[in-house]
C-alpha cells in the first residue's frame, strides 16, 4: 500500500534541476554566496515583495541568529502552539520564553493577553503565523510601540502570502521563513530572514559567515549558516512552479472544505479576511462529544488505512520533556486543549480530489 503522508516535497523535473546546476560543475563554485545564491536572493525579493532578505542554511538558524542580531535580553513573549524551533531558538539564546495563550479561531497569539505578560525584563514579542494564519499584527504593533519591544515573526508557514496586499515578510522588525523540504516552498533545507533595519541584515550576514569581511579582516564573531549553491539552485527551480503548487493546494483545500465544512464536531479553519493564503496546512479540531470520536481515534483509523496525518502541534512546546520543570502547559489552557484535539490532514499539490475523498470517507465512517 502506498502511504499518503501529511506532505510531499515539491520538486522540479530532474532535467530542470540538472540544467540549473550545470554551471556549478563548470565553475567549481559550490558555496560562499556564489552566482545561484545572488540570483535566488534577488528573485525572492521580487516574489515576496520585500526589500531586504538574507538567505541562510535553515529556518531555525534564521530564527536563532535573528534573535541574536537584535541583542535581546531577558524575556520574550511567544506561544507554545508551534514547532519546537520557535521555543528552542529563544532558550538557546539564553532568553526566557513567556508563553501567551492563543485564540481558538485561528490559533495565533491572543493579542489581548500580551500586555498582562509584559515585565521590565521583556525585550521582544515572537509570535507565530501558525499554519499560515496571520497574527493580529496591528494590535501587536501597537503594544510593541507602547513598550518599546521588538517584534520578530516566525513566518515559517507563510511563504508567498500577502496581508492587505503586502508581502508578509514586511511585518514586524523581522520575519523568518523556512524552506525545509516539508514546507510549501523548499530549497531542500534552507531559510531566510526579511528585515527592516540594514544593520540587522549586516549582523545576520556576520553571524552566517564567521564575521568575515575580507581576506584578512574578521570583525565579527559569527558562526557558519550559509545557504549553498545547490540549495539556491533548488530554490530557483521551485520558485518557477510555486504559483502552480499553491493553486493546486487551494483546490485540495476547497475539496476538504466542501466535504468536512458542515460536519458536526469537526471544526475547520477558513482563510482569513485580508489574507491571500498559501494553503500550507489543513488543521481540523475535533469535539469528541459532538463528533463521537476523539482526535486520537481518528488518527489511529487513518494510520490503519495508510494515511499519515500529524498531531500538529501536540504536545505544545511548554509540555516538552526537556522543559518539564520549567514551564506549565496549563498556563495556556486554550493552546493545551486544542493541541489534544487537532489533526493536520495531508495537503499538497499532487494529492488530488480522489485521495481527499478517501481521507474524508475514513474520517466520516
Ligand atoms: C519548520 C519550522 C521552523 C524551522 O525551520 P527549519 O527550516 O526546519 O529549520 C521554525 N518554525 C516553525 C513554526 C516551523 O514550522
Amino acid at each position: 500500500m502506498n502511504k499518503i503522508f501529511i506532505t510531499r516535497s515539491s520538486m522540479p523535473d530532474f532535467e530542470e534541476y540538472i540544467e540549473e546546476i550545470k554551471e556549478l560543475w563548470d565553475s567549481h563554485w559550490l558555496t560562499n554566496m556564489g552566482k545561484k545564491h545572488k540570483e535566488f536572493q534577488a528573485r525572492l525579493c521580487e516574489y515576496l515583495g520585500v526589500k531586504n532578505i538574507e538567505l541562510v542554511v535553515n529556518g531555525h538558524m534564521a530564527l536563532e541568529m535573528t534573535l541574536q542580531a537584535f541583542n535581546l535580553t531577558g524575556e520574550v513573549i511567544t506561544t507554545p502552539y508551534t514547532f519546537a524551533s520557535t521555543t528552542h531558538a529563544i532558550v538557546r539564546n539564553n532568553l526566557t520564553p513567556v508563553f501567551c495563550d492563543i485564540n481558538p479561531d485561528d490559533f495565533t497569539i491572543d493579542a489581548d493577553k500580551i500586555e498582562a505578560l509584559i515585565t521590565e525584563k521583556t525585550s521582544a514579542i515572537l509570535p507565530v503565523h501558525v499554519y499560515g494564519k496571520i497574527c493580529n499584527v496591528e494590535k501587536i504593533e501597537k503594544i510593541a510601540r507602547k513598550y518599546n519591544l521588538k517584534v520578530i515573526y516566525d513566518a515559517a508557514h507563510t511563504f508567498g502570502e500577502t496581508y492587505k496586499g503586502e508581502g508578509v515578510g514586511n511585518l514586524g522588525d523581522a520575519s523568518i521563513f523556512s524552506f525545509h523540504a516539508t514546507k510549501v516552498f523548499n530549497t531542500i533545507e534552507g531559510g531566510a530572514v526579511c528585515y527592516k533595519d540594514k544593520k540587522i541584515g549586516d549582523k545576520i550576514y556576520d553571524l552566517k559567515n564567521f564575521g568575515i569581511h575580507g581576506p584578512e579582516v574578521v570583525s565579527g564573531i559569527g558562526a557558519n549558516a550559509k545557504m549553498n549553491e545547490f540549495c539556491a539552485a533548488m530554490g530557483l527551480c521551485n520558485l518557477r512552479h510555486i504559483d502552480e503548487e499553491i493553486a493546486a493546494r487551494k483546490a485540495v483545500f476547497k475539496n476538504y472544505t466542501s466535504i468536512l465544512g458542515d460536519v458536526k464536531g469537526v471544526k475547520i479553519s477558513p482563510v482569513q479576511n485580508d489574507v491571500v493564503s498559501n494553503y500550507a496546512y489543513f488543521p481540523v479540531v475535533f469535539d469528541e462529544k459532538e463528533f463521537g470520536k476523539s482526535r486520537d481515534e481518528v488518527f489511529d483509523e487513518l494510520c490503519k488505512e495508510g494515511i499519515v496525518p500529524r498531531k500538529y502541534f501536540y504536545p505544545i512546546t511548554s509540555d516538552f520533556d526537556c522543559y518539564k520543570d520549567r514551564f506549565n502547559p496549563l498556563d495556556t489552557p486554550i493552546a493545551y486543549d486544542i493541541s489534544k484535539r487537532v489533526l493536520v490532514l495531508p495537503i499538497y499539490g499532487e494529492l488530488g480530489a480522489e485521495n481527499v475523498e478517501k481521507i474524508c470517507k475514513i474520517i466520516l465512517e
